[in-house]
This record gives structure tokens, sequence and C-alpha cells, in this order.
């Protein structure tokens, strides 16, 4: 399964010949798989030159022969000559494109974990809870606590009445209040275990009125931080339908983190402290293991140059390493070299569409102090 630890020996992995990166959308309500074969067909063919031809012919064999065609994104790294396969089928779409480097192209699937990576919903109501954790859209653990039963009151119930009629109705209404309330606290106390043990990383609350906001007023402070978003829903609505609203609700959020991120970024640049924009002072910042996140537009890339012993990167030309002596040479990929290197030093990466405050410097970075 795809998680922060298989990244993280993605990001360790380099050979000595190069890496057939392979990202392909597979989303059937779009197209068929006819349709993505050939876009398929016409990726591989663009770096012919680079790739190597078993790589090609590996990644054409999984796509024609091996995969089911499930999912809506698939991601394939093949290394034939250092016998490295990975092959992912995701349920969520990602961008088709084609990278080869002597690294894996890793930092969409870095975006892609932050987005969607262990996130959970809690659909309460007045007698109880269920809760998912999911991982990328599917899901994983669950769990379900059903409490008191609250009945409904008939209105006009019954017709022997007199005074227990008068009093009756109303405490017994409070009653079913108490009760429902009781049941809330009952399922907050499964949810804050449930939370301790799974640790998910956002909380998506799913219910109707009045439980749902009694129950978010019920949140303590850490719970409440960690919802993104609230969803009515019916009680029978099934299965498939909550997931993919909590996968509209993720999304929503992620385009909302990742303008406040560009922002943040942009604003600390300006003021010359915690940021840095444009890829010199990024690649300095990254010489100086500053970086704390890094932001890159997804069609940044630009030739560099890195030092064969240390690693230095640097955007000017460069023949001696100005911190170890060693030999620099010429990358087609400066952007990708560092989003790889901050990787490996824990710092985190997240690749934008585009924003226009980023437009002309194409990647910057929160620093670290
Ligand atoms: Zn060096």
């Amino acid at each position: 399964m795809l998680d922060e630890t298989e990244l993280r020996e993605l990001a360790r992995f380099q050979a000595q010949t190069p890496i057939l990166s392979v990202y392909l959308d597979v989303d059937p309500t779009r197209h068929t798989s006819e349709e993505y074969l050939l876009s398929l067909r016409n990726m591989l063919k663009s770096v012919a030159e680079e790739a190597a031809k078993e790589d090609i012919e590996a990644v054409q064999r999984y796509f024609e022969h091996e995969y089911d065609w499930s999912g809506r994104g698939v991601v394939v790294f093949s290394c034939a000559s250092s016998d490295f396969w990975r092959n992912y089928v995701l349920p969520i779409p990602v961008p088709s494109g084609v990278t080869v480097a002597r690294r894996p192209y890793i930092s969409p699937l870095a975006a892609l974990l932050n987005a969607y990576g262990r996130y959970a919903v809690a659909a309460v109501n007045q007698e109880g809870i269920r809760i998912v954790l999911y991982h990328l859209g599917e899901p994983v653990h669950e769990e379900t606590f059903v409490g008191e039963e609250v009945r409904k009151l008939k209105r006009g119930r019954g017709s022997s009445g007199g005074a227990e009629r008068r009093g009756g109705a109303p405490s017994a209404s409070r009653h079913m209040e108490e009760v429902a309330m009781r049941n809330l606290r009952q399922s907050l106390q499964v949810l804050e275990r449930f939370w301790r043990q799974y640790n998910p990383r956002r909380l998506i609350l799913a219910g109707a009125e009045p439980a749902l906001s009694h129950f978010q007023g019920l949140l303590p402070k850490a719970l409440q931080e960690a919802v993104i978003g609230t969803m009515g829903v019916d009680p029978d609505e099934n299965e498939v339908d909550f997931r993919d609203r909590a996968l509209q609700v993720l999304r929503g959020a992620e385009e909302e983190r990742k303008a406040a991120l560009v922002e943040a970024v942009v604003t600390a640049a300006a003021k010359g402290k915690d940021g840095v924009v444009g890829l010199d002072e990024t690649l300095a910042a990254l010489q100086e293991k500053r970086i704390r996140t890094l932001i890159v537009l997804r069609d940044f890339h630009t030739p560099g140059y890195r030092c064969q012993s240390c690693g230095y990167l640097t955007a000017v030309e460069t023949e001696i390493c100005p911190f170890c002596g060693g030999a620099c040479v010429g990358i087609p990929d400066a952007a990708e070299a560092a989003v790889t290197r901050v990787i490996e030093d824990g710092g985190e990466v997240e690749v934008l569409e585009n924003h226009p405050l980023l437009e002309r410097a194409g990647i910057g970075a929160l620093l670290r102090y």
C-alpha cells in the first residue's frame, strides 16, 4: 500500500541508469481504456530516446496485459537494469505524465498522500456513531457504536387522557433528548478512542441536524481542529455516495490549503524571513537544509547543475562545487532534483497546478527557522 514509508523508500531509490516514471489518469468516467492506452503509447514515444527499451516494454506489458483497469489513477516506476518495479493503482485520478530520471518521480504521489492519506468520516445520529477510516479513498477500518434507542414520540398518541396526557408528552420528549445527548457523549468517547488508536490526519463529520451540530459542539479542541468539513446525510445514504462526497470535501479543503500555503510563502519571502521564492534562492535554502515545505508548479522544469560528490544543486552554470570541490554536471530538471532532496531531508513537497502568485518564480519554500 502506498503510504509515507513507501514514499520514503521511493525517495531513497536511485540507479545508475534512468528510471521510467509513468502517471496515467484512467478515470473510466471520462475516457475508455483504449483511449488511455493510446495516450500512454504517445507519452512513451516522447521519451523513447532517454528511457531504456526494457522499461518502455515493461510498462506497455503491464498496461496491456496485467492491469485490470480498476481505480482512477495508476503510477508505475520501472528500472529493469536495477530490477526495480513498482506499480500503484489509486482510487484518485492523477494527471498523466512520463518522466525519465535517475530517481523515481515521486512528487505527485507525495501531494496525493498529503491530501488523501488517512482521514476519517464520522457519521453521527442521536443514537450512535459510525466511523470509517479511509486511506486514499479506500475504507481501511470501520467502527460502529449504537447507544440507547431514541423513540420518536407520536403526536396525539392514545385517547385515555387526563392529567397524564397533559404532562406526559413534554417529559417523555425531555427524557428522549437526554438519552440522545448521552448517546452523543458516548459516541464522542468512541471517536476519541478511535482517534488515539488510528491517528487519522483529518476528520469529516456527517449526519442530520440537530445531532450533527450538537456533536460538533462537544468535540474537544484537538478534534475540532481536525475537522475539515461536514456533510448532511440521509440515514440510508449508501457507502459509495458517502465516499465520493467525502472525497469532494477533501478536494475543496486541499484547494484552500494550497492557496493559503502559496500566500504564506510569498508573504514570508517578501518579508525576507522564513520564506524564499525563485529557483536560485530555493536551491540555496535547500543546501542549508532549511526547507520545511517546498512548493513547485507542476509544469515548472528547468535545467540545472549538480555536484557529483555532495549533491549540491544550483541553477547557475558551475563546474567545480563551491562546497566540496567535486565536479558538477548538468541535469535536465533542477526542480525535480530539489523535490527529491527535500523529501530525503524529511521536508514536505507541494506540487501545484497553477497559481498566479507563483507563476513567474515557479518554485519557492517555507523555511525552518
Ligand atoms: Zn559538492
